[in-house]
């Protein structure tokens, strides 16, 4: 049988930051994107996969800017969406359903 599946690698939150500067042109104009990584099944996301990792650009010049120190406090403050369950919710919400139906009604 052929199954479709596989990893992709999404944005799953940007932000901006005006309070820290790019150290090539001095300008306070940074845009962070997080990025993880999801396991899919038949274009389904089931859960995230690894660890969430923050890019950050200065929007002014291009340049890679922040810390690694930066990085890591955005990429601890970013949570994975629930989207990212959505396959392990189906496969555990439709046996609850079934069983909960069945009390109610029978
Ligand atoms: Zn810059």
């Amino acid at each position: 049988m052929f199954l479709i599946h596989g990893k992709r690698n999404v944005i799953i939150k940007t932000y901006s930051n005006n309070l820290e500067y790019c150290k090539e042109c001095r300008a306070f104009d940074l845009h962070i994107m997080i990025y993880q990584e999801y396991y899919h099944f038949f274009f389904i996301p089931f859960f995230p996969v690894g660890a969430k990792t923050a890019h950050i650009l200065c929007n002014n010049c291009a340049a890679r800017a922040g810390s690694s120190q930066m990085r890591m406090e955005y990429e601890k403050q970013t949570r994975s969406p629930i989207w990212m369950y959505t396959g392990a919710v189906l496969i555990l919400g439709i046996p609850l359903f079934a069983i909960i139906s069945n009390l109610i009604i029978g």
